[in-house]
């Protein structure tokens, strides 16, 4: 069956008064620029939904791509009639035929947005309903639990039917709840991170810490391959790369052991949120949650934040392991994060890295390096990628990556 519109039904959004008007203005961009590879379709943003006119364009396609998109509670794919009722009589019992499994039960709902049409819903409901018992054997109704349930809308522009309603990525449309930065490794947790921030409606810019020769090429790689995967959910990234080698000899050669970790970690979130500021962001996100490795407790993250009065947004904090992972498997990162190439944070970890570092001591020893100096260097250092949905950075390692998965 081919349609020819999508029924988009918004979430959240519909309940967010005044500003409504933005995130409807912000979701039709999105799914415009999502839908960039289909050049025939139209999309119309609305006041209560949106629609897709799919003009002979790859229905499937559409729906895959739609089903990212965050700011959509739902969607129908439908097929649009002449408004006369023989030819909706044939739609409606063609799509529940398609659906028709033994003993299933339907239900026909109709909206009607022509009250010139020459039935009213009631009518419809009983004229379609009678249409499908005495032409599917079998068959019967139920209004409350429907297996087979057909909307019928009787619109201005002709009668439009569906039977498969699809779920959304819910959330908010990316744009409409400001801009932050994520700093993202190569690991399991921050693209999880990166997801849920952006499902508020957060546009993210990557901040990515490397360390050549420490940390090769392939980790690099990897994250931007990560990035390439978290764009198909808001759109083009900035991935921020911040050579790091320079700051972590340094700390190796003058801190203590104990602190080697805490310091480095303040020295990352200084320049994290220098970064953030000057780009004029107001958040910086992390992948960290309590209790997963020395630096996630609570007194960490308290000597640790120290260092900046910018918000510090953890959307992993309280989650388990196992519940991240079950995330990272559905938004495809997963199979990427767990292909071993060493993070930066990984190479100059000590053997036993202080899990309740203290916060007067942390700020002391930090004195023993040049933290201005340090920043600036780092930050004159930085290269900027715009990463596009799909864009492939790991071609160079396929030997190794057809190896690991
Ligand atoms: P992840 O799976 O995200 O790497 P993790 O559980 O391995 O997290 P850590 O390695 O301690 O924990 O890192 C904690 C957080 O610090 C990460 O989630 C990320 O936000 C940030 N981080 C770690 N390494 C880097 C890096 N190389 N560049 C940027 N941010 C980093
Ligand atoms: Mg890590």
């Amino acid at each position: 069956m081919h349609y020819s519109e999508i029924m988009v039904r918004y979430g959240e959004l519909s309940t967010k008064g005044k500003n409504r008007k933005d995130f409807i203005k912000q979701l039709g961009k999105n799914v415009r620029a999502v839908l960039h590879p289909f050049p025939n379709l139209e999309v119309k943003a609305q006041r209560d939904r949106l629609h897709v006119s799919l003009n002979d364009e790859d229905d499937e396609a559409v729906i895959n791509a739609l089903k990212g998109v965050f700011g959509i509670e739902n969607f129908y794919p439908s097929i649009q009639v002449d408004k006369n009722m023989d030819a909706i009589k044939q739609t409606a019992l063609q799509m529940v035929r398609e659906q028709y499994r033994e003993g299933a039960t339907f239900k026909i709902n109709t909206r009607r947005q022509d009250k010139h049409f020459d039935y009213n819903t009631n009518q419809i409901n009983n004229i379609l309903g009678d249409y499908v018992l005495t032409n599917v054997d079998g068959i019967s109704v139920d209004v409350k639990h429907p297996d087979i349930a057909i909307r019928v809308e009787v619109r201005m522009n002709g009668a439009f039917l569906s039977s498969e309603k699809i779920q959304g990525a819910g959330g908010l449309p990316v744009g409409t709840g400001g801009r932050a930065t994520m700093m993202l490794s190569g690991g399991i947790d921050s693209p999880v991170a990166t997801y849920q921030a952006m499902k508020r409606g957060v546009k993210i810019d990557m901040i990515h810490f490397y360390s050549p020769p420490y940390t090769s090429e392939q980790a690099l790689n990897k994250a931007k391959q990560l990035t390439s995967v978290l764009a198909k959910y808001s759109g083009n990234i900035q991935f921020i790369q911040v050579p790091f080698t320079e700051v972590q000899e340094t700390i190796k050669e003058k801190v203590p052991e104990g602190y080697l970790m805490t310091i480095q970690r303040r020295m990352m979130l200084r320049i994290a949120a220098a970064i953030t500021k000057n780009r004029h962001c107001t958040g910086v996100f992390t992948g960290e949650a309590l209790g997963q490795v020395a630096s996630q407790t609570l007194e960490s993250m308290m000597a640790i934040n120290d260092v900046t009065t910018m918000p510090v947004l953890r959307p992993l904090v309280s989650m388990d392991k196992t519940e991240i992972i079950k995330i990272a498997k559905n938004i495809g990162t997963y199979d990427l994060s767990i292909l071993p190439f060493e993070d930066c944070c990984t190479i100059f970890t000590p053997p036993a890295p202080k899990t309740h570092p203290n916060l007067e001591k942390s700020r002391k020893f930090e004195g023993y390096i040049d933290v201005d100096g340090l920043m600036q260097r780092a930050m004159d250092g930085i290269k900027i990628t715009d990463i596009k949905p799909g864009d492939e950075f790991m071609n160079q390692n396929e030997d190794v990556f057809a190896e690991l998965l």
